[in-house]
């Protein structure tokens, strides 16, 4: 079978669309067909080493497709389900063993293609929104990225909960996607983020920072909170963030920071069920309705990568096996 991997660390250069044994499912391991598999910025971090991993690293972290053979004492699923999974590595490929426990079955009139644009940037906008910083009714998000994959889905979740959001994109036509998707107010990455955030609050500040770009925003993210408010940094797209001192916290206004990532907060199943049978209601209720950017074949996973690393993509990139 075809598979997307890398034996070495760098650029999309690096990535090698070739001939791979079908692997057999070990006990706890459904084998699925892939139907299709989502591109998400994890892939990115993963093929230039960022996020340590032991090579060869099959790439892809989601996808949705058919189980077609189960290892021993997997009684979940069973050969013919229609399945879905986020946070299994070896997405980028014809087939894909997944721990069962990770997998959830798709209801009958979801697209699987819809169901794997879904499970990763869906469910880390419910446990962002619903779980690091549960919003309330009134309060303000910022939200970074927002005409992102990610952004999308955390703009939506955020107005589903009430709250007023301030959307940062770098284009006019990335604001026109964050207005229609709920944002209230829109800043561009051109002009003054904090200062921007400031007049747009009255001086108080937001709530919470939902901040996935990293590096880049850190400082006028801080700048932006309100006193006590939340940093929520979960995301590298411009660079990892350098070490802060503690101090800071308290000279930023008491603020709260954390780094969550989506693996700790669906390591229950009950936990990985409630947030993708919200995510698949959300879908059928057209909480969202999810912009597929592309879907690009599996040998195409390079451009892919340069067209999400290049800022050039608004919405989902899938990969087609
Ligand atoms: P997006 O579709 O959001 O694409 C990335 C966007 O980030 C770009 O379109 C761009 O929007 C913005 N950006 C700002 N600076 C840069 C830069 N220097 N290089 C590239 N992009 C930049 O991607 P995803 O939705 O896949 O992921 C978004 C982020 O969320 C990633 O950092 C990812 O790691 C993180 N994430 C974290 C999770 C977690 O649990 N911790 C789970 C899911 C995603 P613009 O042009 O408008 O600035």
């Amino acid at each position: 079978m075809k598979a997307v991997f890398v034996t070495e660390f760098g650029g999309v250069e690096k990535l090698r669309h070739e001939d791979v044994p079908v692997p057999e499912p070990k006990a706890g391991e459904a084998r699925v067909q892939v139907h299709a598999a989502g591109v998400n910025f994890i892939d990115v971090y993963f093929r230039t080493g960022l996020y340590p991993a032991e090579p060869p690293v099959i790439l892809g972290m989601e996808g949705a497709g058919v189980v077609e053979a189960v290892g021993s004492d997997v009684t979940t699923v069973k050969p013919g389900d229609r399945v879905a999974w986020a946070m299994a590595r070896g997405s980028y490929a014809e087939r894909q063993c997944v721990p069962a426990h990770l997998l959830v079955k798709t209801p009958d009139a979801l697209d699987l293609d819809l169901a794997a644009a879904s499970m990763l940037q869906g469910m880390t906008a419910h446990y962002l929104t619903h779980s690091t910083y549960p919003l309330r009714a009134g309060e303000t998000a910022l939200v970074h990225a927002a005409a992102g994959g990610t952004g999308q889905w955390i703009v939506a979740a955020a107005k589903l909960r009430g709250a007023r959001v301030i959307g940062v994109v770098s284009t006019p036509e990335k604001a026109d996607l964050a207005r229609g998707v709920g944002c209230d107010e829109v800043i561009l990455t051109s002009e003054e983020i904090a200062p921007e955030v400031k007049r747009l609050t009255e001086g108080r500040g937001v709530d919470v920072v939902y901040d996935s770009v990293g590096k880049a925003t850190w400082e006028a993210s801080l700048n932006s909170l309100k006193p006590r408010g939340m940093m929520v940094t979960f995301g590298n797209a411009s660079g990892p963030v350098d070490p802060v001192a503690p101090l800071m916290l308290s000279q930023k206004g008491s603020i709260f920071l954390t780094r969550p990532t989506l693996a700790h907060y669906t390591a229950k199943r009950e936990e990985l069920e409630w947030r993708a049978s919200d995510v698949f209601n959300w879908l059928r209720d057209g909480v969202l309705k999810v912009r597929i950017h592309e879907v690009y074949a599996l040998g195409e996973a390079g451009r892919a990568h340069a067209d999400l690393e290049g800022r050039r993509t608004m919405g989902k990139l899938l990969l087609r096996p």
